[in-house]
């Protein structure tokens, strides 16, 4: 059976859990620069790494329903694209499924 909508977005709820704790680790230990979180994306399947900035990241992270991932890993039905280079992109969740990402935000 295909996951929903809201599967999805909680699915990326996780992921960004996960990447906090590497990006904790990371600064813990003094690590600058590029850090190969996971792809904050919902498809199915996907266990890449998206190599991110520490800087951007934080940033990111300072949107609620943003998420970073690898370029051409959005999903149009429920999310939109507001930064993209080659290395990664920013998508931030529409609408309802927007208050799936802020109720799991883990910053606020
Ligand atoms: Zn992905």
């Amino acid at each position: 059976m295909a996951a929903t909508n809201e599967q999805l977005a909680q699915r990326q709820n996780l992921f960004r859990e996960a990447n906090e704790r590497i990006e904790h680790a990371a600064t813990t230990v003094g690590h600058v620069g590029f850090r190969p979180f996971i792809c904050e994306c919902s498809l199915d399947g996907c266990v890449e790494h998206v190599e991110v900035e520490a800087t951007t990241y934080h940033d990111v992270r300072g949107h609620a329903a943003r998420f970073v991932t690898l370029p051409g890993h959005e999903i149009a039905a429920i999310e939109v694209i507001v930064e993209r280079n080659e290395l990664f992109q920013v998508v931030e969740k529409m609408a309802v499924f927007g208050e799936i990402a802020f109720s799991g935000n883990p910053r606020q």
